[in-house]
């Protein structure tokens, strides 16, 4: 396929000599004015390998079409020869500034304007070639060779220029490092290591933006920063999507052990520096992995931590402010005491909480209707027959007591509850019982 040339001449005459020069190497198209070639330019849409540009012509001179063409991207790179008279040595200073790649003098002399046309389009090329080689250069250092995304340096480089420059914006810095990755390379082998570390990759660089910075930063490790993220939410949103997708694996043929732990820190809309930063996404990595990985941390936010309440219990069931307080008063803090006023409180209690259950005070002082019926309704819910109960009865109230010694309790004390006594009772009931008594 020829060359293509486009002469842009308002003369006719100047272009049949020009043409005739031409036509057995190139493909040639005229215009005969600025606009009619910026158009055809334009139709052509980077098909042009070299422009013939008069400068002087009515209408939009031949410099009004170097100027537009140097504004457009995609036109940048056409060569531009501009055909000029000797006399005007201004308007081709003009010219050369504005981009054109040489000039061609009116009157022509053919064998001159052929060579030198020859010479711009093969130099233009060489320049062009040599362009994108380094383009391409460019682009190969910036990536991690493995997985295609940025490697350590130019994720450094590009987190740290934003992050000095950057006040206001939110940006978030997330440390994801795979987890138990040892273990693929040492039963399946590195290849496969390799492959687990491509996927990953993947999978990471596909939840974020392309304006976001997403790279590798060691060996399972990777470093993405989201940029300008409208609040934190939207930032821990993907990271549970990850780590979701990571524990599921749908679709995803890795290990079922290979997870991901993830360590985040924010700019806290302040200017700061990838260093900075990164000790603190890096922090919350490490609490992420010591908090049993598969998760993520957040810097300076302590996990909400499920406090697993381990003290044995003591059951406190009565209607009586006054008893209760007394009763909890004279425990130790080393027993948890689990307030009850209703028989349902007792029927839903947690199955896990019955195992710690040590000591069970049933208060019926209070208590007004049948005493002997009350106990046995009690005694009808499976787990209360087990326990050792200490039952508080109302001072002087027969029925009462002899309603409780009957159903089998441990103990009984009466209301009111005289508290210096009942505190040393009570401690001693602990001792009897092989629990620490304060
Ligand atoms: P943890 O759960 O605590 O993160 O431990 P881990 O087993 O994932 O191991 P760690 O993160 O401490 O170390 C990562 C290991 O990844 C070290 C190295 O053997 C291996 N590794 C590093 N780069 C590559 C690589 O390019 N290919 C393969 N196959 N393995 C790599
Ligand atoms: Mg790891």
């Amino acid at each position: 396929m020829s060359d293509r040339m486009l002469i842009v001449d308002d003369g006719k005459m100047n272009r049949e000599i020009l043409k005739n020069l031409f036509r057995d190497k190139y493909d040639i198209s005229e215009a005969e004015n600025g606009e009619q070639a910026l158009n055809m330019i334009a139709e052509q849409n980077g098909n042009i390998d070299i422009v013939l540009l008069d400068l002087i012509m009515p209408g939009m001179s031949g410099l009004e079409v170097l100027r537009e063409c140097r504004c457009v991207d995609s036109l940048q790179n056409i060569p531009i020869v501009v055909i000029t008279s000797s006399e005007n040595m201004e308007d081709q200073i003009e010219a050369f500034n504005l981009g054109a790649s040489d000039f061609i003098a009116k009157p022509f002399v053919p064998a001159v304007v052929v060579s030198r046309v020859d010479n711009v389009l093969s130099s233009s090329r060489r320049v062009l070639s040599m362009k994108r080689e380094a383009q391409q250069l460019k682009l190969k250092s910036e990536l991690d060779e493995m997985t295609g995304i940025y490697n350590k340096v130019t994720t450094e480089s590009e987190m740290d220029r934003l992050l000095r420059v950057s006040n206001e914006h939110l940006e978030v810095m997330m440390i994801i490092d795979i987890d138990n990755f040892k273990t693929v390379n040492d039963t399946l082998g590195h290849r496969e290591g390799d492959h687990v570390i491509k996927m990953i990759a993947n999978l990471i660089a596909s939840q974020f933006r392309k304006s976001d910075i997403v790279g590798r930063v060691g060996g399972d490790e990777f470093c993405v920063m989201m940029v300008d993220v409208p609040n934190m939410d939207i930032a821990l949103a993907k990271v549970n999507e990850m780590l979701q997708i990571m524990k599921y694996k749908p679709n995803i043929p890795i290990p079922e052990y290979v997870t991901l732990s993830i360590g985040i820190a924010s700019n806290d809309r302040k200017r700061t520096t990838y260093e900075e930063l990164f000790k603190k996404a890096d922090e919350a990595l490490y609490n992420a992995k010591h908090g049993g990985k598969a998760q993520f941390r957040q810097y300076g936010h302590n996990p909400v931590q499920k406090l697993i309440d381990e003290r044995d219990i003591a059951v406190l069931f009565s209607n009586n402010r006054s008893v209760r307080s007394i009763i909890s008063a004279s425990l130790p803090n080393h027993i948890r005491v689990v307030e009850a006023s209703a028989m349902e409180n007792l029927i839903e209690m947690n199955p896990s909480m019955i195992e710690s259950i040590k000591i069970f005070y049933m208060d019926v002082s209070e208590y007004e209707g049948d005493a002997a019926e009350f106990w046995k309704e009690i005694k009808k819910i499976d787990w209360i027959d087990r326990q050792k109960i200490i039952a508080v009865c109302e001072e002087g109230n027969v029925a009462q007591y002899l309603a409780a010694l009957n159903s089998g309790i441990a103990d009984m004390v009466t209301e009111p509850i005289e508290h210096d006594a009942f505190k040393k009772r009570t401690i001693r009931y602990l001792e009897k019982l092989g629990l620490k008594g304060l």
